[in-house]
């Protein structure tokens, strides 16, 4: 087993049963600390450690890696030299952190300008997005949303189970966890109406994704194959796809979501690294019909994360709403990259694919208000007597996720998005 999730091992720093970032993980994000400037970061419990301070102090020297690159405001240039750079990253960072070293924690806990409480820190959109797809890859979601929008005989348009399938999103308004959104205007078509008509959406819906991002490009013309696709994925994010369901329903035949989906995404500022999930691979669901050959894999690329979303009208507790399971997903992460490279398209360093949203089969593992209130026929009571069908202004939509064996939890901390008022 890889020494870095050797389970047994230990921080000098401290680390929470609970905590979703334990040694195992040293995930990269990148935060400001105070009026600083932007600087590349790892995480161990809740301290966040200042990787350009730590090189700075001569912690990095003999990798290879320029200090420079954690000087900056995305990951994108760390994320460029490879996986293999980075898996080198992180453990020359787990050597430095681990319990026995009390040389690197003498001096490192003397420095001022390394270790920072999460608490007072800002995390920052950890990369710059070049192009972003979203995938529609549950079965159980699609199944759902086939039987509201269309047609509950034909839930599952023809090409479903024979081709992961998705769209081009919108980089410019994806955003980081804690900004907030204001509601989206737009035109809508009351069902009583015959013409649409200009209005705040009535129907603002969170989903429930994960999303993995890129860390190498390929030529244009050239394809990713199955087994080659996660060598070019260095890690995963949450990822709150929010989405306006009366503004989809008019204006989604035939191109498919355009406004509805791209005033504001929000993703977690935690890139955890495939790397550190690798203990919680799982088998996906069998693919029946079977697939062509371009889209057959070997070994098991699904992810056994466990998801939940809460919903916290302001002042009042938190509420769950949702939790699901990355593992439910029809189409892995290895299919989707061949799919999406498979006619020549390229791909870049930074590039985003979201799973579409993550249904589990139980009515309580739906990720969407959508599905979760049955298209407003069955509301969600909330402790100070409202109801939800879907979210009001002035809710928070809280996603967290995480993996847990015994010895071993790794997680992603949390994607919070407020929702104001209609500008
Ligand atoms: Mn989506």
């Amino acid at each position: 087993m890889d020494r870095i999730i050797d389970t047994s091992l230990r921080s000098w720093l401290p680390v929470e049963s609970t905590s979703d970032f334990p040694m195992q993980n040293i995930p990269f994000g990148i935060f400001r600390a105070g009026a600083g400037s932007p600087h590349a970061a790892t995480r161990i419990g809740n301290t966040v450690i200042d990787l350009f301070a730590l090189a700075e102090h001569g912690f990095l020297d003999g990798l290879g890696i320029n200090p420079g690159i954690f000087n900056f405001k995305y990951l994108n240039p760390l994320f460029e030299l490879g996986k293999k750079s980075c898996r080198t990253l992180r453990k020359q960072l787990v050597q430095i952190f681990e319990e026995k070293n009390t040389v690197a924690r003498d001096r490192i806990s003397s420095a001022n300008d390394v270790l920072f409480n999460a608490s007072v820190v800002q995390m920052l959109l950890p990369v710059k997005i070049g192009d972003y797809t979203d995938f529609y890859s549950s079965l159980e979601h699609a199944t759902n949303v086939g039987i509201m929008f269309r047609d509950p005989a034909n839930a599952l348009l023809p090409n479903w189970k024979h081709l992961p399938v998705g769209y081009h999103g919108r980089s410019s308004s994806i955003v980081v966890s804690g900004t907030a959104i204001h509601r989206p205007k737009g035109q809508i078509k009351p069902a009583n109406s015959d013409n649409p008509v200009f209005s705040p959406t009535r129907e603002l819906d969170f989903e429930l994704e994960i999303a993995f991002i890129t860390s190498s490009k390929t030529a244009l013309g050239s394809s990713v194959s199955t087994n080659e696709a996660e060598d070019h994925i260095i890690g995963l994010l949450l990822f709150n796809d929010l989405s306006a369901r009366d503004i989809q329903r008019w204006e989604y035949v035939p191109l498919g979501p355009f406004l509805a989906k791209n005033f504001g995404s929000v993703v977690s500022p935690w890139v955890v690294t495939l790397d550190a999930l690798e203990p919680f691979r799982v088998q996906g669901p069998v693919q029946e019909p079977e697939v062509l050959p371009y889209l057959k894999f070997n070994g098991n690329h699904n992810f056994d994360i466990d998801l939940d979303v809460l919903i916290q009208p302001e002042g009042q507790p938190e509420t769950p709403v949702c939790h699901s399971n990355y593992k439910f997903m029809y189409w892995n992460m290895a299919q989707q990259l061949a799919h999406q490279t498979v006619n020549g398209c390229n791909i870049n360093v930074g590039d985003l694919y979201a799973s579409g949203t993550v249904s589990g089969p139980a009515p309580g593992s739906f990720g969407s208000m959508l599905e979760i209130a049955w298209k407003g026929t069955k509301p969600v009571n909330m402790p100070d007597g409202t109801e939800r069908s879907f979210i009001q202004d002035h809710d928070t939509i809280i996603m967290r996720g995480h993996c847990e064996k015994p010895g071993l939890r790794i997680g992603f901390g949390e994607v919070s998005t407020k929702i104001l008022p209609a500008l």
